[in-house]
Formats: C-alpha cells, structure tokens, sequence
C-alpha cells in the first residue's frame, strides 16, 4: 500500500526507500519551499544509487526519471539532503523547510540534453499534488543554482521553467516592452548603480552581498538569475534584457 498521502495523485510512484534523511527541525511548521534539481550523473540508476547510499550523505524526496517514472525516497514530513549550503528569500539551510525533486538528465558535466515530455508531464503533476498538500509561494519554486548559484547550475537553462509557470508551478516574467538599450553592467564594475542592482536580487531571493561590487559572486548570481528566467543569454552579464525581467518580476510581485 502506498503511504496515505500518495493516494490522490493520479500517478504511479515507485517506492525507493533511502537512509539518507532526519527529522526537519522542531522549530520547522511549514513546508513552504520547493528546489528542482537535476540528478547530472551518467544515468538514473546511478544517481538513485548514490541517494541510498550512506556514504554519499545526499538525496531528495523525489526523483523523476526521463520516461516519466516517479521514485518516492524521502516521506515528505522528514528532511531531505539536496540543497547544501544554501539561502533563499533571508533564510539559509534551505533543506529544513523544502521539498527537493531530482529530475533525471546528465546535466552540464555529462551531455546535458533537454527534459522530455513524459518526464516533464509526471513532474508537473507531482508538483501539483505537492502544492495540493502545502502552500508554497510561486516565487519559492526555485532551482538549485537559485540557492546555490556559486555552486550550482541545476537544472540550468533548458529547463522549461516558463512551462512549469503555465501550470501554474512558480513564477516566470511576462513580455518586457522597452528595457533600456544601453544599460550593460559587468565585471569589474563599481558604484551606486552595482548596489542598486544587487539590492534587487537580493528583494527577489538571491543571497548576496550588497557591496556595490560586480565581482565574481555577482556574476554567479546573475548567471543563475538567467539559468532560470532568461535562458536565451546566460552569461553573466546584467544587460537590459536581463535587468528588464528582474525589474518585472519584483514589481509582480509588489
Ligand atoms: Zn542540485
């Protein structure tokens, strides 16, 4: 039988029951976050391998493979090992108050390829039946390079993000009329207008100093900034497209 919880989603989920998890903290009420990954190992057996294996310390509560199987590892009430070192919207430790979903692809080291239907219909409805049983804000749907961006890139620029939004599963900007045309911030770059820009990632979600230094943790963070919401150009650079959407997406927010 499958745990109770599982029974109102329509889907078939493969029990995989791994050792890597604990307790969330006490002081933990709600789970209100959700990170996607991708697993970025050769194949799906090896990286669910890795997640039952104690020595490796890591998973997540779901994995979803590329044909669309779903594996349930981690019950949701206990904590999974995903995020690491990680922040979000002034709060660090992001495993303690999230729900961590890999998703199957070799990922950037391995031959990084696009999702496939079937895997992103399964995931689509598990985030549904995730956001059935707890409210998560649209803006705390996020990636791993969103948390983690100076370590991370998962599940990177081919995932369709913007498709996920339609679902209605996180946020994504709507078409920005007129971004400035001149506006090119890069490194090494100094001064009030860094500062402003880092204030506003910062009001997104992003952890950052705001220093009013474009040096290489700024650039990390517009690289992932543009992983997840302008994935056409990822590179580092806060050009008018890229400045356009993160305006947009505080004032949607506002
Ligand atoms: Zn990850």
């Amino acid at each position: 039988m499958p745990p109770r919880e599982l029974t109102a989603l329509a889907l078939t989920i493969t029990p995989f029951p791994t050792p890597n998890q604990d307790e969330r903290p006490p002081e933990v009420n709600d789970i209100d976050t959700l990170v996607l990954h991708y697993t970025g190992m050769r194949s799906a057996n090896d990286a669910l391998n890795r997640m039952r294996d104690p020595v490796w310390k890591v998973s997540a509560h779901w994995c979803v493979d590329e044909d669309g199987t779903i594996y349930s590892l981690v019950p949701e009430e206990m904590r999974a090992w995903h995020a690491g070192v990680s922040w979000w919207r002034g709060r660090s430790n992001l495993n303690d108050h999230s729900i961590g979903i890999e998703i199957v692809n070799p990922g950037h080291e391995f031959g990084y390829r696009p999702f496939p239907a079937a895997q992103m219909n399964a995931l689509i409805q598990l985030c549904e039946a995730i956001q059935a049983r707890h409210v998560i804000d649209p803006r705390n749907v996020v990636g791993h390079a969103d948390i983690a961006p100076s370590r991370k890139r998962d599940p990177g620029e081919l995932f369709d993000w913007a498709r996920l939004a339609r679902e209605g599963i996180g946020v994504w900007p709507e078409p920005v009329a007129e971004p400035d045309p001149t506006l090119s911030v890069t490194r090494p770059e100094q001064g009030r207008h860094v500062r402003d820009w880092q204030s506003r990632l910062t009001q997104f979600g992003y952890g950052l100093y705001e220093d009013g230094v474009f040096g290489e943790e700024t650039e990390h963070v517009i690289t992932a900034f543009q992983r997840h919401f302008r994935q056409a150009r990822v590179d580092g650079v806060l050009d008018a497209g890229t400045g356009a959407i993160l305006k947009h997406l505080i004032a949607a927010d506002d």
